[in-house]
């Protein structure tokens, strides 16, 4: 089965679709890592990318929508979009994608986080560098302090988890991504998950909603 997963930043979207990806064999298609890997390899996507990024707010849904229809062409296998859509205006870009590409979601599962867990779990955050294993400062910090268990590259903190952008990313989540909601009640897609659990029972309700 296809899923769109969302929910607000922090909400553990890509937590979970890492599971998913490990245990169900599915594939992420993540838009926050496509626009960091860009980042990265400083290309003009990346270039585009960065300065909404960096200020927490949402990249154009121009540049966005054609960024997904090139992984989606080529996409085989079950596809979990994580922190795609984020808008009404990409819910409905992606209908005629996938209406295009003859492939059908079955579920887009929401995950709610009161706020106060968000900001705790965002400003905590902490990513590895190298390979994108997630920490958290107190619930799951690396073994050796800023270094990956995983990997043993740098353990740091996004950019965009930095203070002053989380507030800006939360009330753009708000604004534009909270009304997907009753986007995905009208088509009959929406199923609500409680995230604010362990990472294992927050899995264990996702798998048995696409069993
Ligand atoms: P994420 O890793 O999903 O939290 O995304 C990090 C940032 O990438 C967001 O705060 C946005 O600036 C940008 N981004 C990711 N996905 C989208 C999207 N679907 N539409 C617009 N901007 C996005």
């Amino acid at each position: 089965m296809n899923i769109i997963l969302f929910g607000a930043p922090g909400a553990g979207k890509g937590t979970q679709s890492s599971i998913l990806i490990e245990r169900k064999k599915m594939s992420q298609i993540s838009t926050g890592d496509l626009f960091r890997a860009a980042i990265k390899n400083k290309t003009e996507l990346g270039l585009q990318a960065q300065s909404y990024m960096d200020k927490g707010e949402l990249v154009p849904d121009s540049i966005v929508i054609g960024m997904v229809e090139e992984v989606l062409k080529k996409n085989t296998g079950s596809i979990i979009l994580d922190g795609f859509p984020r808008t009404v205006n990409q819910a409905e870009a992606l209908d005629g994608l996938l209406k295009k590409l003859q492939v059908k979601i079955g579920k887009a599962i929401f995950l709610e986080v009161p706020y106060q867990a968000l900001l705790s779990r965002l400003t905590g955050r902490r990513v590895c560098k190298s390979c994108g294993t997630v920490y958290h400062i107190e619930s799951k910090p690396s073994a050796k302090a800023d270094i990956c268990d995983s990997c043993g590259g740098d353990v740091v903190q996004r950019n965009d988890d930095k203070e002053d952008v989380i507030a800006n990313r939360l009330k753009t989540y708000e604004e534009f991504t909270m009304p997907l909601k009753n986007y995905y009640k009208k088509t009959g897609l929406y199923v609500e998950v409680d995230g604010n659990r362990d990472t294992e029972n927050v899995y264990m309700s996702i798998s048995a909603l696409i069993s």
